[in-house]
Order: structure tokens, then C-alpha cells, then sequence
């Protein structure tokens, strides 16, 4: 029998969020069982939520930076057991067979993976993320948090953390590494941390200098402000690697030239809009642009005890099910100091 599960349910696009309850499946032989502590709230929630991308699936229940504990787990599950402490990021399954699957980018699976919220099961069910008490997934696509970060700094860090880590990682940051990190936010706060962590010397470009003191005490080096006219100059042919987190209309141009020569700007953010550059960017400098999705298990495992190991989780303001239509505003507006977590007792 399927088990009702409270959750926070949006009914329709941009309807405010209601506690109702929601059905999730038997525990499988290769199924884990997860009661839910925490779920941040990602700026992709929103835009889901209000269809903004698309058409989406309602009643809708987001959530994929999921932070929980083990309750209970399937006659064959080798990975994971009962009171252990695990998360789930933006997808539940894969095809497990392409080549991208295959080598553990699950991210990209050739077929299209399972959306942990907004999506369908292969078998063609709804699947309902992490506004929610309880969740049931494949083992291989549940993650360990370490001993080390606690759930509600670990939840945020299943999307926002591995978003950022992985373009870090696969262009090559550590010691001697000159990365800049575009906008401060969810995103942006992280990829500071990170590249730090990493070795790198880490540069914050952000609108204004508002949290300019924030950049610095989480691992920046310098930071410098995109309104200011003089800030382009000073930073000509600077990076190795720019990570841009920002999805609003931008001067690629200006930013471009900001890197090194065989210098790399990385979307990770998604603009509305198509953008556009001057080849001459680029070719001055062999500069590359580029862009990077989260990450797959491995990578994102992998992430996780980096943060552990380095004693990073997110900055965060815990809420209750209450106050998520008016973080989702605050979210909007960039009022948020770095992610919401939503504390899953209070649905
Ligand atoms: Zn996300
Ligand atoms: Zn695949």
C-alpha cells in the first residue's frame, strides 16, 4: 500500500502553498525510505512553481535539496541503512544505461532523468519533492551526508553545492587558480566557499557592494561591484575561470574579457533571455564559453565530503511551512542571506 505523506502542495501555477497530503510508493526491494528534516528552496522551485519554464505538472510539491534520515529500506539495498543520514538532489533515477549514465553524468542521461519533483517516474507516475515529510527513492540515487555538516546546512548544498563544485572541479580549480564568481547569491555564496576550499584566489563580481563583508568572511579574496564603470578595466584578462551564477541579461562581452588567455566563463545560471557576444571576445585570448548542470551520484558524493572535509556547509535562514510563499518573494528580490531551508516538522 502506498503511504500518505503531509506535503506543502501548490495547486495550480503560482498558487500560494497548501498543507495537504501526498502518495508515496511502497518501498521497493532497492528502495529507501527517508523521512525529511530539512529542504531548501531554490530559485528553480519558483520558477517551476509558476510555470516559468514550461508547462508543469500540477498540484505541484518542489524540492530537491533534500536533507533527511534513513527510516527504512528495501530487501536488497546495500548502500544505505536505517537512522543513516542522506540526501536527494534534483533527480531520482536515470536510464541507467546511455553512455552518460554509464559514466556516472547521470545528469545528462541521454534519455532524460527522473526529475525529483515537476517529472515522471519511467512507469509514468507525478514525482513530488522535498516540501514534504517523507520520501521514497532508489539507493543509488540517494547520497550520504558525512558526519560533519549538519542536515539543514547539508540540504541546500544537493543542488546549490554540487551546481557550483562541479564546473570547479571540471576546469581544473585549486592553488595558483584565479576564479571569479558572478552574482552572490544561493549560487554565487557557495561557488565562494568552494573555490576557496579548492585553493583557488577567488574574486566576487556582484551588482553592488552590499555583501561585500559577507564575500570576504566566506572565502573571497577581492569584490568588486558590476555597477561600478571602473571595474572592467581593472579586472581585464584577469581568470582562469569565471562562474557565472547570475540568470538576468548581462554584458558577456565585458565579462569575457575579464579572463586570462585560455580562460573559461561557465553559465550555471539560466537566463529568460537569449544572450549574445562578439566573437572577438572570445577569439582575443582563446577564451571559451561554456555551461555546466549540477552533477551526477558520483561527482555529487564526492562534493559532499569535500564539504565535510573542508567544514562547508550553506549560509542559511530556517523557515517553516508557513513562511514559503514570502521567502519565495524574498528569493525574487535577492533578499536572501544565502538559502532558505525549509524545516519539513513544521508541514
Ligand atoms: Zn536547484
Ligand atoms: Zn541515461
Amino acid at each position: 500500500m502506498p503511504t500518505t505523506v503531509p506535503a506543502l502542495v501548490a495547486a495550480s501555477a503560482g498558487a500560494s502553498f497548501e498543507r495537504s497530503t501526498i502518495q508515496r510508493r511502497d518501498v521497493g526491494a532497492h528502495d529507501v525510505q527517508i523521512d525529511i528534516a530539512f529542504a531548501g528552496i531554490c530559485h528553480s522551485d519558483i520558477h517551476q512553481a509558476r510555470e516559468e519554464w514550461g508547462k508543469a505538472i500540477f498540484p505541484m510539491v518542489p524540492g530537491h535539496e533534500i536533507a533527511g534520515v534513513v527510516t527504512e529500506v528495501g530487501s536488497e539495498v546495500t548502500k544505505h541503512k536505517v537512522g543513516d543520514r542522506v540526501g536527494i538532489g534534483c533527480f531520482v533515477d536515470s536510464c541507467r544505461e546511455c553512455e552518460n549514465c554509464l559514466a556516472g553524468e547521470e545528469q545528462f542521461c541521454v534519455k532524460g532523468n527522473v526529475p525529483t519533483y515537476n517529472g515522471r517516474e519511467y512507469t509514468g507516475e507525478e514525482t513530488y519533492g522535498g516540501y514534504s515529510k517523507q520520501i521514497v527513492a532508489n539507493e543509488n540515487y540517494v547520497l550520504s551526508i558525512p558526519e560533519g555538516i549538519a542536515l539543514d546546512e547539508a540540504a541546500p548544498l544537493l543542488c546549490a553545492g554540487i551546481t557550483t563544485y562541479s564546473p570547479l572541479k571540471h576546469w581544473g580549480t585549486g592553488p595558483g587558480t584565479k576564479v571569479a564568481v558572478v552574482g552572490m547569491g544561493g549560487l554565487g555564496h557557495m561557488a565562494v566557499k568552494i573555490a576557496h576550499a579548492m585553493g583557488a584566489e577567488v574574486t566576487v563580481i556582484s551588482q553592488t557592494l552590499s555583501k561585500q563583508e559577507d564575500g570576504l568572511k566566506l572565502g573571497a579574496d577581492h569584490y568588486y561591484a558590476s555597477s561600478d564603470p571602473s571595474t572592467f578595466d581593472e579586472l581585464k584578462s584577469s581568470f582562469d575561470l569565471i562562474i557565472n551564477t547570475i540568470s538576468a541579461d548581462m554584458d558577456i562581452d565585458a565579462y569575457a574579457r575579464t579572463l586570462r588567455l585560455n580562460g573559461t566563463m561557465v553559465f550555471v545560471g539560466l537566463p529568460e533571455n537569449p544572450q549574445s557576444f562578439r566573437a572577438g571576445s572570445l577569439i582575443m585570448g582563446r577564451r571559451s564559453l561554456a555551461g555546466s548542470n549540477i552533477g551526477g551520484i558520483r561527482e555529487t558524493q564526492e562534493m559532499l565530503d569535500f564539504c565535510a572535509e573542508h567544514h562547508i556547509g550553506a549560509e542559511i535562514e530556517t523557515i517553516s511551512a508557513d513562511q514559503v510563499d514570502e521567502a519565495y518573494e524574498r528569493v525574487v528580490a535577492s533578499k536572501v542571506r544565502y538559502r532558505f531551508v525549509i524545516d519539513t516538522a513544521t508541514i
